[in-house]
């Protein structure tokens, strides 16, 4: 079953997710229901606050490589940064460069409650950034500074009434 996406400024998108303590059938059922919602929605990432559970959750979906991650963590991050355009599936229509972590470890439980390390780069690292992000009620809207992040809400609010003004590409998270 297709969830549907909540958009900013839904509040859910700002609390902070509670960790996993038993990964039992209904987070799987979750989980599939959000890899479902993704594809759907043709993005890189999805995280469970954006379908409105509170609960640390995320769905990775880059080049052919799909990650359900319960309880992510990045235990390491690279110093150097690196510049990508960046796109949420809960503020839809707007998109905008953000500084990131080149590479990154993740490390969290599989639903088979197994333990997983991720070594990220490049764009991967990007859309695990985004969704640990998500999971601690932060947006990537966070990461540019106050005067720039007016004039993407302000954009975001006259889009909103009308998505399908705009062509979508494919860097939505
Ligand atoms: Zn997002």
């Amino acid at each position: 079953m297709r969830r549907e996406i909540h958009l900013y400024p839904d509040p859910v998108l700002r609390q902070r997710s509670e960790p996993i303590l038993k990964l039992d059938d209904e987070i799987r059922a979750l989980a599939d229901e959000m890899v479902e919602t993704l594809i759907l929605r043709v993005g890189y990432g999805l995280a469970a606050p954006q379908v409105s559970v509170t609960k640390r959750l995320i769905i990775v979906d880059v080049e052919d490589e799909l990650y359900i991650v319960a309880n992510p963590e990045i235990v390491k991050m690279s110093a150097e940064k690196v510049l990508g355009i960046e796109g949420c599936l809960s503020i839809p229509g707007i998109e905008t460069e953000i500084e990131r972590a080149k590479q990154v470890r993740v490390e969290g439980l599989t639903l088979q409650n197994e333990k997983i390390s991720v070594d990220a780069e490049g764009l991967l690292a990007r859309v695990f950034q985004h969704e640990v992000d998500h999971l601690n009620g932060i947006l990537f809207i966070d990461h540019v500074g106050r005067a720039k992040r007016q004039l993407l809400l302000k954009e975001y609010e006259k889009l909103k009434d009308k998505p399908k003004t705009k062509a979508r590409a494919k860097a939505l998270l």
